[in-house]
């Protein structure tokens, strides 16, 4: 009895490991690494500013002109970048699929210069234009807007928007010398909860610190070491 006990253990511990096997290369992504928010120290990974544009994969996919969500704008001064997330969690809430609510008029009272998603970014309006995303004529005016996606199915990662995001933000910097001290959450504004996940009990704390060190760290590949703060 003791050894048919055993037998059947040896044979699911067998089937467990075929299993596993079986889910292939792409596994992680069912179970995304826990994220610890600890700031960035790894060596730098120097690169150009085409190479990192590269990498965040920008899709230009810019808002029809005679659309609601452009009418009124202003000409944007990009003096501060503003952080969003969309707290969207319907599992095709994708970049994508906000572009396309933008363009086709379903996001009609609301707008923003890019959307971040773990697979791509794409930008919306054209960085001359403001945008109604801070909930302040200061903060329309004055910063680009950046969404972040939140959507949840069975691939996401939301480590990778971040990142994503981090890098984005870095090329922004670079571009319109921006520093990072004017890389601001939504909260900046109007002390709203946004974007949330990157904010602890509301308000900037260390993961907004760990998103800025991210920021920082690409900045800094960029920019041959050089903070810019
Ligand atoms: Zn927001």
């Amino acid at each position: 009895m003791v050894r048919y006990g055993i037998i059947v253990s040896m044979l699911m511990a067998v089937l467990c490991c075929i299993t596993a096997c079986q889910q292939g290369p792409n596994s992680y992504l069912r179970t995304p690494r826990a994220v610890r928010f600890q700031p960035v120290r790894s060596p730098l990974v120097v690169r150009t500013v085409t190479k990192l544009a590269r990498e965040v994969n920008i899709k230009v996919r810019i808002v029809p002109p005679n659309a609601r969500s452009r009418r009124g704008s202003k000409p944007l001064n990009p003096r501060f970048i503003t952080i969003h997330s969309t707290a969207n969690h319907s599992p095709t809430s994708t970049a994508m699929q906000h572009s396309r609510a933008l363009c086709n008029g379903a996001i009609r009272d609301r707008s923003w210069h890019f959307t971040v998603d773990q697979f791509m970014c794409v930008q919306n309006l054209p960085l001359t234009e403001s945008a109604w995303h801070a909930g302040t004529p200061a903060g329309n005016y004055n910063s680009i807007g950046i969404e972040m996606c939140e959507c949840e199915n069975r691939g996401s990662n939301h480590f990778r928007t971040w990142d994503r995001t981090a890098k984005l933000t870095a090329l922004l910097m670079r571009r319109y010398g921006i520093n990072l001290r004017r890389v601001v959450p939504h909260y900046h504004w109007t002390r709203k909860n946004c974007p949330a996940p990157l904010l602890t009990n509301g308000r900037p704390g260390p993961k907004w610190a760990w998103f800025h060190s991210r920021i920082d760290y690409y900045y800094r590949c960029i920019n041959q070491g050089q903070s810019f703060r």
